[in-house]
């Protein structure tokens, strides 16, 4: 690094034109009093998005070091703290996303994800240790705990269900960016299709093995998904997943720090420093790429404004849902847990269950059944297996 550079970057010093109260702890210079400066409490910026949350004290030391950086400067921070975003699936770049966006002060955060923590996720997913996983804690539940621990001074809410065509106006209508953590690509279809009818920006990201890629997608404005993937050209989607061929820590955190970054961009006013490009990267061989993206003219979703996946005409009841697993998600009703774990008790079926799940085995099977009706089937990939061994359990 340059001398000049590095030593701005580890200087102290303020700017001459401001005045400055030294503290004993690092953030050794802060102003002493910031014009923005009101009696809004956190508690109240937490109530809603349409409250005021400008910058007091507390945040000017907290996000001191980002304010500092002129891409942002109060009037970012600012503009951070008054918005929103939601990030749909808390696997390893969800989990890395949040857990920045957090940090960075977006105002009102919400993580959506269907599964639960396992000991396979840990090597990755920054979010969460070793009790999640012995709990087989629902993923959202564990981010929403650790992110509010992170910080405490902003609105952070886990939901554990699924993003379907009928629920996800409910679960993202509102918010002003929409962030890629799933890992498949109806989903990825549905909020495409979502955000280019709600005309909402919103961020995919992905990851496998040791390369992965992200593109920011603003309606109207760039190409979307669909003109990216579905164009005659645009060749075979990679079906691989990180339950076929793996995936490295480190790409995802890349490939996170990337989309954060964008986000951060959108959230916060600058819109005009987005690089408008897709970023592919493999922190194995090191070639990083970045590609400009056009729109195609015939584009189903973004032209035609066909939302087939929205509409619910390309939405599987039954999905496969990682290496030798199925998702049922067609049966949404309320389950009660604690019912459901005495009868299969008084079977002779051996049964754990926490606040959100019950999870048995009935080899070479395991199901995870969720409050919400839907199950996780591990052991096959056989939707009429799957089926059989629900409406057995469970009931249909
Ligand atoms: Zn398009």
């Amino acid at each position: 690094m340059p001398r000049v550079l590095r030593h701005k970057l580890l200087s102290k010093s303020p700017p001459s034109c401001c005045s400055f109260a030294q503290t004993k702890r690092s953030t050794g210079a802060l102003p002493a009093r910031c014009s923005l400066e009101l009696s809004l409490n956190e508690g109240a910026r937490a109530a809603g998005p349409r409250l005021l949350a400008l910058i007091n004290n507390t945040d000017l030391e907290r996000y001191s070091r980002q304010i500092l950086f002129s891409g942002l400067g109060e009037h970012g921070q600012q503009r951070l703290l008054e918005s929103s975003a939601a990030v749909v699936g808390c696997g390893a770049i969800g989990a890395a996303t949040a857990q920045l966006l957090a940090r960075a002060g977006v105002g009102r955060l919400r993580v959506i994800d269907r599964d639960f923590v396992e000991p396979s996720n840990l090597q990755r997913q920054a979010l969460f240790d070793e009790n999640d996983a012995r709990e087989s804690l629902p993923k959202a539940v564990a981010a929403e705990r650790k992110l509010r621990a992170l910080n405490s001074a902003i609105a952070i809410e886990g939901k554990a269900c699924d993003v379907t065509p009928e629920n996800i106006e409910e679960l993202l209508g509102g918010y002003s960016l929409i962030l890629d953590g799933t890992d498949n690509f109806e989903t990825r279809f549905l909020l495409n299709d979502f955000a280019v009818q709600a005309n909402c920006p919103w961020i995919y990201a992905a990851a496998v093995s040791s390369y992965g890629l992200t593109y920011t997608i603003r309606p109207g404005q760039t190409a979307c998904l669909a003109c990216l993937l579905e164009a005659p050209d645009a060749g075979p989607m990679i079906e691989e997943t990180c339950d076929t061929i793996g995936v490295l820590g480190p790409v995802v955190n890349l490939v996170a720090s990337l989309q954060a970054a964008e986000a951060m961009k959108i959230l916060s006013g600058n819109a005009q420093a987005l690089h408008q490009r897709l970023i592919s990267c493999d922190v194995w061989s090191g070639r990083m790429q970045s590609i400009a993206v056009l729109r195609n003219p015939q584009c189903r979703a973004c032209v035609r404004h066909e939302y087939s996946y929205l509409n619910g005409e390309a939405q599987p009841h039954i999905t496969l849902c990682g290496r030798d697993s199925v998702q049922i998600h067609e049966r949404r009703r309320s389950l009660d847990l604690a019912a459901l774990g005495e009868k299969l008790a008084a079977a002779g079926i051996a049964v754990r269950r926490n606040d959100f799940l019950l999870k048995f085995t009935a080899p070479p099977h395991e199901m995870t059944v969720f409050g919400d009706g839907r199950a996780i089937l591990k052991g096959s990939t056989d939707p009429a297996v799957a089926r059989s061994l629900y409406a057995r359990y469970v009931g249909s």
